[in-house]
């Protein structure tokens, strides 16, 4: 049993390398129920009982990327293709509205069709339309210049994952146009231009080794971002990691944990990934210190469409089933599902 570290780690918000090294590698189902009672009480007094949502609106399957591990990368030829107009993307909008979405988030593939000042104008409406709203952009590797202008039209937020903080590792993941360095050079601009930054990895992704989960919450800890987006790796049939093994519940929640206590404001989502590998696992994600839930808000007519790994959940419904289902699964661990924007500290 590790409750010194736990303890520590609860007292100080902090751990040294060698420290999480010994936690992560010795660790028990003892271990663990002393280390999410600490994360749900941290996120208790950081936000109550309240659990942030955020509607996603998948835009593009299009990429120019090869990431390996993702079903939307350009190699495979298996992916349906589909782009969103700028009028189906506002109305997603309008429905989320209507259904107490405070946060909009558009994700993509990096569609280059999606210049700037298409997204700056989409970004404007969105903003001129609901005043109220925070717009968050998960849209991939950017310009410095163009990060700044689609600031100035009114998003929020941004969402990048930095993936592995690890340099090697990064280069097995993903093909050589690909660079860690590049990476990490979006996430320092998008933070110095005044974005809420969200970052985060997959857990259990190929060739990830314990030194690289260290280097992951070391880095996670030194950044600081707004929000820290974590999902088990999930193999995907088209892509060349099709017979990798899935990441693990049990460990995506540990780390869950132990990034409450590192960064106890952090915006921490129960992701779509967790739920698919587990059909309780974001309801797990709540108890382990996760405060946000990202139902889908795009079209049912595309959401086959948009398919990162295999078997993933919530590709059928219409967007007030997701979100009636997940206000249940909320209710179902003692919280309750805020119709706020849910910005960092708020
Ligand atoms: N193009 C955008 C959005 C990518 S999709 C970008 O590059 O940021 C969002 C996240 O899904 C990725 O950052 C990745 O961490 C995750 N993801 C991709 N493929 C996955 C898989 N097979 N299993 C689990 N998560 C995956």
């Amino acid at each position: 049993m590790q409750d010194k570290l736990i303890q520590k780690l609860y007292d100080n918000a902090d751990l040294s390398a060698e420290e999480l090294k010994v936690l992560i590698e010795n660790r028990s189902d003892e271990d663990f129920k002393l280390l999410s009672g600490f994360a749900r009480k941290r996120c208790e007094e950081s936000y109550g009982d309240r659990v942030f949502t955020r509607g996603l609106i998948e835009f593009s399957s299009c990429c120019k990327n090869d990431c390996l591990y993702c079903g939307l990368r350009r190699s495979n030829k298996n992916a349906e293709r589909y782009r969103l107009t700028e009028d189906e993307i506002l109305s997603c909008c309008d429905s989320g509205y209507e259904l107490g979405f405070r946060t909009f988030v558009l994700q993509g593939g990096e569609d280059a069709h999606f210049t700037d000042d298409i997204f700056c104008n989409i970004i404007k409406k969105i903003k001129e339309k609901y005043p109220d709203c925070a717009v968050t952009l998960s849209l991939g590797e950017r310009s410095r210049d163009s990060f700044q202008r689609l600031f100035d039209a009114g998003a929020d937020r941004y969402l990048l994952r930095h993936e592995t903080a690890d340099k090697e590792h990064y280069s097995k993941l993903h093909p050589t146009e690909m660079s860690f360095d590049d990476r990490m050079r979006c996430l320092k601009d998008l933070k110095e231009i005044g974005y809420q930054v969200g970052c985060g990895f997959m857990v259990g992704s190929p060739y990830q080794t314990v030194d690289c989960l260290v280097k992951d919450l070391r880095f996670i800890k030194e950044f600081q971002p707004h929000m820290v987006g974590i999902g088990p790796f999930i193999r995907h049939k088209d892509t060349p990691f099709h017979d990798k093994p899935d990441g693990t519940l049990e460990l995506t929640l540990f780390l869950l944990s132990v990034i409450r206590l590192l960064l106890p404001k952090v915006l921490l989502p129960a992701t779509t990934a967790l739920g698919t590998i587990s059909p309780n696992g974001r309801e797990q994600g709540l108890m382990a210190g996760a405060n946000v839930v990202m139902p889908n808000l795009s079209p049912v007519s595309v959401r086959k469409k948009y398919l990162l790994y295999d078997n993933k959940i919530c590709t059928g419904e219409e967007a007030a089933e997701c979100r009636g289902c997940l206000q249940r699964r909320v209710e179902s661990v003692g919280r309750r599902l805020v119709c706020e924007r849910g910005d960092y500290g708020s």
